[in-house]
């Protein structure tokens, strides 16, 4: 699986401390897209399922969140993933996806329909700067928080009652910004961050 970056512990998309995985590969080239140097694809960057998996293991996480990028470009390995993590005892899987659960669900491939229905939420549909709201775990508001999981129902209530944040990770000069950022993140956080 094409991957651009595996982080932990995340706290800003869903509910505990998660590990977030993001995958390479979208051709819908939002405008604001938080992650554009995650659109193109890189077979240097190709990992095994079995190696990702065998890393979270070693990992204290309560759940798993998956974005991009666009999963649903790598629906076998993404299978593969889902299949795994829940073999593991993970079954807190949030999807972040550019498709609606409508155009995932008429795709009619089983590679889809098994991850669908193996998730615990799924969030859909492309970022549109122009209907950007306050709302946690979402972009814009044409996207949908869809709950398959109703074990999980109260942690994401709370997760989308709350305010807008976003995790903050720095490997040397490097800073990544993790959430669903709100309006000026940038210029408010990184005021208080040191680089080399
Ligand atoms: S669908 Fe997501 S990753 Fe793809 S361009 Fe849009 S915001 Fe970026």
């Amino acid at each position: 699986m094409q991957i651009g970056k595996i982080l932990f512990p995340i706290t800003t998309l869903g509910p505990g401390k998660r590990v977030g995985i993001w995958v390479l590969g979208c051709s819908r080239n939002c405008e604001g897209c938080s992650n554009p140097e995650l659109q193109f694809f890189d077979a240097s960057k190709d990992i095994s399922v079995e190696e990702i998996v065998q890393f979270i293991k070693t990992l204290p996480c309560e759940g798993v969140t998956i974005s991009g990028g666009e999963p649903f470009l790598q629906t076998e390995a993404l299978k593969h993933l889902v299949c795994e993590l829940r073999e593991a005892g993970i079954d807190d899987i949030l999807i972040y996806s550019g498709f609606t659960k409508q155009e995932l669900e008429n795709m009619n491939d089983p590679n889809v329909d098994f991850v669908l229905s193996h998730i615990t939420v799924l969030i859909d549909g492309p970022f549109i700067k122009e209907l950007v709201d306050d709302v946690p775990l979402r972009g814009s508001s044409n996207q949908k928080v869809w709950l398959f999981d109703r074990r999980y129902e109260q942690q994401y209530l709370s997760c989308l009652t709350g305010e807008k944040k976003v995790d903050i990770f720095q490997f040397r000069d490097e800073i990544h910004f993790i959430g669903i950022p709100f309006k000026d993140y940038k210029k408010i956080y990184t005021k208080y961050i040191k680089t080399r």
